[in-house]
């Protein structure tokens, strides 16, 4: 267990894409451990393994709701609703920025989990928005680039607890 150094804007590593995991061994379920970690001490909804400096397609998720708390390896989104939302976003990457973006309402989702097994996943609301969040990441795509025009905020700590953070 252990807490990692998250990467924030300006980092380029950010931009970059992440490459798919072959075999799933004591390291990665590793850092799978620290990337929750790191998620729950900065008070993250998710994280991809890009934002603690590791080019693998790696994401946790934790809702903090006792059901929606999973890691999953080489996540692919298979369908997409037609029907969207403007939602307010932010990253733990951005930290104390906010901006409404554009989401699928409903998202399916297939991944390995951390013992391998192929797994399915459908997402409605806040999951299916952490999950598109996340695995742009792995694209190296944020939110920042997202954000609808006139939507974007910039919110000094003392007024940002309680907001979604990514
Ligand atoms: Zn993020």
């Amino acid at each position: 267990m252990a807490i990692r150094n998250l990467r924030y804007e300006g980092d380029e590593i950010l931009s970059k894409k992440s490459r798919e995991i072959e075999v799933i061994d004591d390291r990665i379920k590793e850092l799978a451990e620290d990337m929750f970690d790191t998620m729950h001490k900065f008070d993250g909804l998710g994280l991809a393994g890009v934002q603690v400096g590791v080019l693998k397609r790696i994401i946790v998720i934790d809702l903090y709701d006792d059901v929606s708390k999973f890691c999953l390896i080489n996540p692919v989104i298979v369908e997409k609703s037609d029907e969207t939302v403007e939602i307010e976003e932010g990253c733990l990457s951005y930290p104390n920025q906010f901006g409404k973006v554009v989401r699928s309402v409903k998202v399916k989702v297939k991944a390995l989990d951390l013992d391998g097994k192929k797994v399915t996943l459908e997402g409605e609301g806040l999951l299916a928005q952490a999950l598109q969040h996340e695995i742009d990441h792995l694209e190296g795509e944020t939110f920042k680039s997202k954000i609808l025009p006139g939507t974007y905020e910039y919110i000094t700590p003392e007024d940002a607890t309680g907001s979604n953070k990514k």
